[in-house]
């Protein structure tokens, strides 16, 4: 009798056991796989380009030959790298898609018109996404003149539309005439200068940037991109009540994204400079490969 308990004792709690790890567990897989999600952590390097030019006499910090280029996308091809665009990132920290287990971003700052002639080709023909940040104020000088020269033209509201189209460029807000002001550095906030300010001056410039580039093409940035990296926490602030979800500068570090929409913000890029193949480039910013 009292073994004869014991046993269908021992039996209840084994079979309430089993029925409880049947049941419980593919719930403790599934919450443990939601947070493995939550919790990953991918590598993002953004590359930052600016002119795109053939003559070797041109080249330098701040433009390389349209071979560079080409050579730089066959070796993240080659490597496994996938390009992706801001809002594949936007998307991505809203839950609404993954991302590449490679990504790569690939950024052109200031808009040159020879972007369109040499980059937005090589983009078609590598199926790879192009960034490109205009100076609004440039884009409209040249919308006006149009004279189109790779050396020391701008792109048009025409171009960008036109690239914009194809799915392979996004274009963001790299401010409407930050660019060239005489004491002050970019979007910076002047020493003395009252944080309201600050504030009525970005606002202005920024979201005349944003209006133009919604008027002129249906779409509205959502990034900053800011010139020459120079940056003030002040800024901050005021990108998010325009409405940008990222943000970048010049700061030369591979990106931690996650699902935090934060991570966003203040994005690091690595310079790419003439003057060195993309294999020893590659290898000095850390997406090295032993082949090449
Ligand atoms: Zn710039």
């Amino acid at each position: 009798m009292f073994v004869s308990i014991r046993i269908n004792r021992v039996f209840l709690i084994a079979a309430a056991a089993a029925v409880l790890a049947a049941v419980s567990i593919p719930v403790v897989a599934l919450s443990a796989q939601d947070r493995a999600e939550q919790n990953t952590e991918i590598r993002l390097p953004i590359l930052m380009y600016h002119s795109i030019l053939k003559e070797p006499k041109r080249q330098g910090k701040y433009t390389v030959s349209p071979s560079t280029l080409e050579n730089d996308m066959k070796y993240l091809q080659k490597n496994g790298y996938q390009t992706v665009s801001v809002q594949d990132l936007v998307d991505y920290v809203h839950g609404r898609n993954t991302l590449p287990e490679k990504p790569v971003m690939l950024t052109f700052d200031d808009g040159y018109y020879n972007n369109y002639v040499y980059a937005y080709p090589l983009a078609k023909k590598y199926r790879m996404k192009l960034v490109i940040s205009p100076v609004g104020y440039y884009t409209d000088q040249f919308t006006e003149s149009d004279w189109d020269h790779p050396n020391y033209s701008y792109l048009t509201w025409g171009e960008i539309s036109e690239m914009m189209a194809s799915g392979l460029v996004e274009f963001q807000n790299h401010s409407y005439n930050l660019h060239s002001v005489k004491g002050r550095a970019g979007a910076q906030k002047r020493k003395y200068e009252s944080n309201s300010a600050y504030r009525a001056m970005l606002l202005n410039d920024l979201s005349r940037m944003q209006r133009e580039m919604q008027e002129k093409t249906g779409y509205t940035p959502t990034a900053f991109v800011y010139p020459f990296g120079a940056y003030s926490p002040e800024s901050v602030p005021v990108l998010k009540e325009i409405g940008f979800q990222a943000s970048m500068t010049c700061q030369s570090k591979i990106n931690t994204i996650t699902k935090d929409p934060e991570c966003l913000f203040s994005l690091g890029r690595f310079l790419r400079p003439s003057g060195t193949s993309s294999w020893v480039y590659f290898q000095k910013i850390g997406l090295g490969s032993a082949s090449g």
